[in-house]
């Protein structure tokens, strides 16, 4: 086949690789070639390289040209391909047989001698572009705007190079020759490598300073912001809980500082830290604190360079890169020394990504995770007096969440919590009521988005305002939708005319530029958050009516076995696919569950009168039917899955997070019948969802759906992020829940006091375990009224809070009149001597306790004397833990004299207290049942 037939045939297939990432490089360094091949004239390159073309018309253009020169220069372009493409992209390409670029005659001039040696030079200059222009500056060759010309931020370092070489060609010979010299005394001039020392070169320095102040510069503002111009990231900046879990799952609290720490490191061996949260956590943001953070030098001032990328946006890389593109092309362009350096000796890596996203072979290669869990309480009021600098609105809106719960619940969420304080207006002045769910949430940022584009006065927005936005909220679902199923969350142009997303469409808003400095011809779109390309999504699925029948179906139960987050595309080559099953474009499950949850809530009957005159009310029906359907199914598949009860043991279901997210959708739909009917299946008498990210929100939604339980159950929460906020939207369930555990949930004394108001008045509430809480003397009131107004409470476990002797006498005046606790826990308190003292002396006349922990108390032998009290006369008490405590010989003696009097108890435990090994020795031969 001829050349030029060669080119008419493959004519897309060379298209698509010149165009390929969105960089112009390729193209150029093909131009470069045809030129000094002489291919091209001078007049061709022009008609190619026209400024405000994109870059699928230039090649196209090339194309053309050449064609129209003939089989030779058909010839030599195939060759000038063959040479700049990578290997990888040259695959089922044909350049037809190889062709010999004729050696001519050295130019005769300067001026031919730039075109002849183009391609040389690019490379030569890259690294000396001031030095050039300083030459040519000082010998009149260009003035300082020749100069800026050149030096045009939005070119890369080889866009400058050429544009200086065509404004040399421009100015003529003199000003070629003064740049073909300044080339020739660099040459020889040039440092040997031999004699870099081992620190960073003035290169490397220079480039650390240009990268500091791009990434200062790009973290400036935060996305969701963008365009108002109203905050920088230091003014709206709140920090977001952080913890880190240790190998035998004790939790601690970091500060942005500890992120990469030593705190909490689980392998030395890994060098990838991960930030994990859900979406909408502020992951994001809390990287990019950090970045800014590094470009100020004020923090990180160990990390030589930082290169911020965004895995989503990597997704749409389409070209193979190369380290060094990946981060020059990604992050920035060294001006010089580009071939310097060993990057990736001691590099560290900082992954963020959602909690159920890394499996287990993945995190053996970790080297800790770091827990985001949101805004804390005091964080929300925070966030809210940033966000609004009338100390007056702020307080109105910070009153407006505390007189509703569910809406401080949702605040938890950073993402929630900026829609609410955004959308204040609409939130205070709502005739709709307060938002309930995060539909509700979502449907404020919509209307807020809408209002602020449409011409009537501020808060009138016509009833029918969805019906006016339809066209335009179809489009942008489709856009959400194809592009979730696809893993994809970076738009070019081309994909939102496709669509046919306008200018107008996409001035409301909900799409952003992408934010990063890689440099590209074409400008590409995001949305304003996943979360919210989740919801447009949903709009689709709810109101498009060509959508086919099983749509909503398939959302429910995706088929694939499905990854997510890290093990995605962008980082899909490092997993074995054995072990992951790795599938290529699969849509993130994550993402899926959150438009499901949206389904759900626009699907609710609450927002029929809203979507009426967008969808036909049969359609509307059938499909939240399917949702309906899709729920009770998934949730009988958990069912099924509860192992039958081991013989004395409770019937119990340990969750899954589906769980959760089943729940919670149920939750959206808002119809107490859905969640009666769902849970008058469940059969168990402990629900275990300990670990499974429970914070305020998830709460609002098991409390909907657990209170229709049909019998009593123990729900066990430890290890989440309930905090007081949640424990008070647990409320509605409490009365069917015999058991409660919330150890390690961040719970104060303000959530012990509404939690115990409510339990008092339950009937079958008897047991609760808060260990690990931030629980003080103040609660311990609270527990007192309990017992004396509850004599059926079993059970009290509040190891490792601040419960001081003050407590403790506190909690002995409600003992006292209590004749039904039979556990009593307090380890890891301070009570001392006079705390164990007043209790011991309360439970003297208890005919039910059988456990008593004073562990870790600071309890000496006047505490263990008063407790040999109660041993004397109890006749059930069965075990007593005083480990660790300070109890000397005497107060041992005590124990002993009152054992006499015992035969109920079986063991008193005595490590860790004020006695020799000699000593323990003696006094356990004294006694059986104590142990050293
Ligand atoms: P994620 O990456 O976890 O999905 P983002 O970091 O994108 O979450 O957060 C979503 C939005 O929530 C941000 O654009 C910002 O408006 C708000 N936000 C998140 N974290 C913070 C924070 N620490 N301080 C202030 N606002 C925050």
């Amino acid at each position: 086949m001829s050349t030029p037939q060669l080119i008419l045939k493959q004519r897309a297939e060379l298209l698509a690789v010149l165009c390929g990432g969105g960089s112009a490089e390729p193209l150029d360094c093909v131009l470069d070639l045809l030129l000094a091949w002489e291919v091209l004239v001078w007049e061709d390159y022009l008609s190619i390289q026209v400024a405000e073309k994109a870059l699928n018309y230039k090649v196209r253009q090339l194309l053309d040209v050449v064609y129209d020169k003939g089989e030779d220069a058909c010839s030599c372009l195939l060759a000038a391909m063959n040479q700049v493409l990578p290997e990888e992209q040259k695959a089922g390409l044909c350049f037809g047989e190889e062709c010999a670029v004729v050696g001519k005659n050295r130019p005769d001039t300067a001026t031919l001698t730039l075109l002849a040696d183009r391609p040389v030079l690019v490379r030569k200059l890259r690294d000396n572009i001031d030095g050039a222009l300083n030459v040519l500056l000082t010998t009149d060759c260009f003035t300082i705007k020749d100069c800026d010309v050149v030096q045009l931020p939005v070119y890369t370092p080889s866009q400058q190079v050429r544009r200086l070489l065509d404004q040399v060609r421009f100015k003529g010979e003199t000003a070629a020759k003064t740049l073909l010299q300044f080339l020739e005394q660099t040459e020889t001039t040039r440092p040997n490598p031999e004699d870099k020392e081992n620190h960073p070169s003035a290169n490397c320095m220079l480039y650390q300073k240009k990268l500091r102040s791009s990434v200062a510069a790009q973290s400036h503002t935060l996305s969701t912001y963008g365009g108002t111009g109203h905050f920088s990231l230091d003014d709206i900046y709140t920090d977001g809980l952080l913890e880190v879990m240790d190998g035998s799952g004790e939790t601690t609290t970091l500060g942005l500082e500890d992120v990469v720490g030593p705190v909490g490191t689980l392998n030395d061996d890994a060098d990838t830290f991960l930030v994990s949260g859900e979406a909408g956590s502020g992951k994001s943001t809390l990287l990019q604190r950090l970045h800014l953070l590094w470009a100020r030098e004020a923090l990180l001032t160990n990390i030589f360079l930082l290169f911020p990328f965004s895995c989503r946006k990597l997704n749409a890389e389409h070209r193979e890169l190369s380290l060094k593109e990946l981060l020059f092309l990604h992050c920035c362009w060294p001006d010089r020394g580009q071939d310097e350096g060993t990057l990736m000796k001691g590099v560290m890596k900082v992954v963020t990504s959602r909690p159920q996203a890394v499996g287990p072979s993945l995190k053996r290669y970790l080297r800790k995770e770091v827990l985001l869990k949101g805004f804390s309480p005091g964080g929300i009021d925070c966030f809210v007096k940033k966000h609004h600098s009338d100390p007056a609105m702020a307080r109105r809106v910070i009153e407006s969440l505390q007189a509703n719960s569910v809406l401080l619940s949702l605040c938890h969420i950073p993402v929630f919590c900026w829609i609410v304080t955004k959308c204040h207006q609409e939130l205070l002045g709502s005739q709709d009521g307060i938002p309930q769910t995060i539909t509700d949430v979502y449907l404020l940022v919509l209307q807020h988005f809408f209002q602020r584009k449409s011409y009537q006065p501020q808060g009138v927005l016509g009833k029918a305002w969805l019906e006016e936005h339809l066209d335009t909220v179809l489009k942008l679902g489709q856009l959400a939708l194809e592009s979730l199923e696809a893993s994809c969350y970076v738009f070019s142009g081309y994909e939102l005319q496709r669509i046919g997303l306008t200018e107008q469409d996409v001035s409301m808003g909900f799409l952003i530029y992408c934010n990063d400095l890689s440099v590209t011809d074409c400008k590409r779109y995001e949305f304003l958050h996943i979360t919210l390309q989740c919801f447009f999504a949903a709009f689709y699925l709810v109101l498009n009516r060509n959508s086919d029948r099983s749509a909503i179906y398939r959302l429910f139960q995706p088929k694939n076995k499905q990854l997510s987050g890290l093990s995605q595309r962008c980082l899909g080559h490092c997993i074995d696919s054995s072990v992951e099953g790795v599938k290529s474009h699969v849509t993130e499950t994550p993402n899926l569950q959150i438009t499901a949850q949206f389904v759900s809530g626009l699907l609710s009957q609450r927002h029929h009168n809203l979507l009426q005159e967008c969808c036909p009310t049969a359609v509307r029906e059938r499909k939240a039917k399917q949702v309906v359907k899709s729920l009770s199914k998934g949730m009988q598949r958990h069912f099924k899955s509860i192992p039958r009860p081991v013989e004395g043991e409770k019937k119990s279901m340990h969750a899954m997070p589906s769980f959760v997210w089943l729940i919670k959708c149920i939750y959206e739909m808002q119809d107490s019948s859905i969640a009666q009917d769902t849970m008058a299946k469940l059969d168990v008498e402990h629900l275990k969802l300990t670990y499974c990210n429970i914070g305020p929100v998830e709460c609002t939604a098991l409390a909907y759906v657990l209170k229709y339980l049909r019998n009593p159950v123990g729900l066990q929460l430890d290890n989440n992020s309930v905090g007081d906020v949640g424990v008070e939207q647990l409320l509605p369930c409490l009365h069917i829940c015999h058991s409660l555990y919330l150890r390690n949930n961040n719970i104060s004394d303000e959530g012990i006091r509404k939690l115990l108001e409510k339990g008092m008045k339950c009937e079958r509430f008897q047991k609760i375990a808060l260990f690990n809480n931030n629980l003080t003397d103040a609660c311990t009131q609270h527990f007192a009224w309990l017992l004396k107004s509850k004599q059926n409470f079993l059970s009290l476990r509040l190891g490792n809070n601040n419960i001081t002797s003050q407590g403790a006498e506190q909690l002995a005046e409600g003992l006292s009149s209590n004749q039904s606790l039979q556990f009593l826990g307090l380890w890891g308190n301070k009570i001392g001597d006079r705390g164990a003292e007043a209790l011991a002396d309360a439970l003297r006349n208890s005919t039910t306790l059988i456990w008593l922990s004073l562990v870790d108390n600071g309890v000496g032998s006047a505490g263990a004397s008063a407790l040999a009290k109660l041993i004397s006369q109890s006749k059930t008490l069965e075990e007593l833990w005083l480990n660790k405590n300070c109890i000397s010989r005497e107060g041992v003696e005590c124990l002993i004299e009152a054992l006499k009097m015992n035969s109920s108890v079986k063991e008193v435990w005595l490590r860790g207290n004020n006695l020799s090994p000699e000593e323990e020795e003696e006094l356990s031969k004294q006694e059986s049942r104590l142990t050293f």
